[in-house]
């Protein structure tokens, strides 16, 4: 059977269709159900006139909404601003959504947006010129009850919130949840800034004892200080865990005594990147993965991990914060050496499950305490995980095949019960 379509074709895309294929076969999956999930069903490409402050430029600029799976409910996925986007990376994005909805119990397919720009150069007027024509590009195939982006990459909460104004204006009243990850002023969720990053270290605990490593004393690096490095940097602090490096585009600050994160954080809202950090040395951001840790988690870009610099790991533990960050060949490098894997499709889905939370509060119009929704997440994350580990215990797979078993075979059995229309 075809492992790819060249609509798609890219190298992301490929990778998430091997992934499938791979663990399709081994359950078994019905060759129908498995040819309609490699494909996503809907995908949008818009092409649109952004004009520059200088008033005299105007790019054309390239953006997608690919909506993978709409069998069991809305479809849920960030928008992300990257030079890297194309039709390939998005949708290949969306179907890891699509198993991460299932694999937390979420009502919801995979999706995913992106725009193919550099946010970093751009000005504030730039980024909600590039916000605002784009959603209206794709208003037709979004809503809360349709489809519900979300931050990623190089987009945040501003940004979400220039979506749901644009949105709310052309359909004439307030829709909150035709958008989850926007400022709580605008119905955004309490802890949802920081819940990505949270919900990686609420697994840091149950990860380590299942290969017995002491999760006290644990030293951790992490790749990215972003939405999800930064505040799984804060999370591991606050849990009494050393973070000894964090890293981001300007390079990495390593102590091995520790790092104050807060202190960090302060720094890049003060000036933007890490570089200049008083208080800890700068390296070479890519050297983040050769650290002497017990934990490392990627939560920067895709592919960062790969053959070349695979063997150089040292950690015993990688929780995978970004999405895809390590290749296919690196993932059987590192197992082989017995390092423990928790996959980006379990390990950063506390984002999209508080996302789940902050939609439903914003459709009821009743929200959360903060203890409320951290509690909830925890009890989520903390459940998927064992159920995943369950299934590698007894299945006799690495976490990432279970991980892929659980919600592939949640979605393959809503298809079956819904049958095909016509
Ligand atoms: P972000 O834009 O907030 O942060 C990205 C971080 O990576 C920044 O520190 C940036 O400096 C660094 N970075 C960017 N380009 C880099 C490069 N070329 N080399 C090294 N570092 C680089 O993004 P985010 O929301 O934290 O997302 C990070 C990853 O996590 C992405 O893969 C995203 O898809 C995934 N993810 C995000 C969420 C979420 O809730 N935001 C949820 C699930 C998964």
């Amino acid at each position: 059977m075809e492992s790819s379509r060249p609509e798609f074709d890219s190298q992301m895309y490929n990778e998430a269709v091997g992934q499938f294929n791979r663990v399709a076969s081994l359950m078994g999956l019905d060759d129908n159900i498995a040819d309609r999930l490699r494909v996503p069903q809907k995908s949008t490409v818009v092409s649109f006139p952004f004009r520059h402050d200088n008033y005299t430029e105007v790019e054309t600029i390239f953006g997608y909404r690919v909506q993978h799976l709409t069998t069991m409910g809305p479809t849920k996925g960030g928008i992300r601003y990257d030079m890297d986007v194309d039709l390939g990376e998005v949708a290949a994005l969306a179907m890891w959504m699509t198993w991460k909805c299932a694999i937390v119990g979420v009502p919801f397919g995979g999706a995913k947006g992106g725009v193919r720009i550099n946010p970093m150069n751009l000005s504030r007027a730039e980024l909600q010129r590039v916000t605002r024509r784009f959603t209206m590009e794709i208003i037709n195939v979004i809503g809360p009850d349709t489809d519900i982006p979300a931050p990623d990459l190089g987009t945040n909460e501003q940004v979400m919130a220039w979506l749901m104004d644009t949105y709310s204006q052309h359909v004439g009243h307030a829709v909150p949840a035709v958008v989850t990850g926007k400022p709580p002023a605008l119905g955004g969720s309490v802890a949802r800034r920081e819940a990505t990053g949270r919900g990686l270290m609420f697994l840091l605990p149950q990860a380590s004892q299942a290969i017995d490593l002491d999760p006290s004393g644990v030293s951790v690096a992490i790749h990215g200080f972003g939405n999800v490095g930064r505040y799984a940097a804060v999370a591991a602090q606050e849990m009494g865990t050393k973070v000894v490096a964090v890293s981001d585009i300007s390079g990495a600050i390593y102590d091995p005594a520790g790092i104050d994160v807060n202190a960090a954080g302060k720094w890049v809202d003060e000036h933007r990147f890490l570089e200049g950090f008083p208080d800890a040395d700068l390296i070479d951001g890519d050297n983040v993965f050769g650290l002497d840790v017990d934990v490392l988690v990627p939560a920067a870009i895709q592919n960062v991990i790969r053959a070349d610099n695979a063997p150089d790991v040292k950690a015993k533990l990688i929780i995978e914060g970004a999405n895809n960050p390590m290749t296919l060949e690196a993932d059987d490098m590192l197992r082989e050496r017995g390092v423990m894997i928790v996959p980006d499709i379990l390990a950063n889905a506390g984002g999209v499950t508080v996302s789940y939370f902050e939609w439903v509060q914003d459709v009821q119009k009743y929200f959360w305490s903060e203890n409320e929704t951290v509690g909830r997440l925890r009890e989520i994350m903390t459940r998927a995980f064992d159920d995943v580990h369950s299934i590698a215990v007894s299945e006799r797979v690495d976490m990432r095949t279970a991980a892929l078993i659980k919600g592939i075979r949640r979605v393959a059995d809503a298809k079956l019960v819904r049958g095909i229309f016509p």
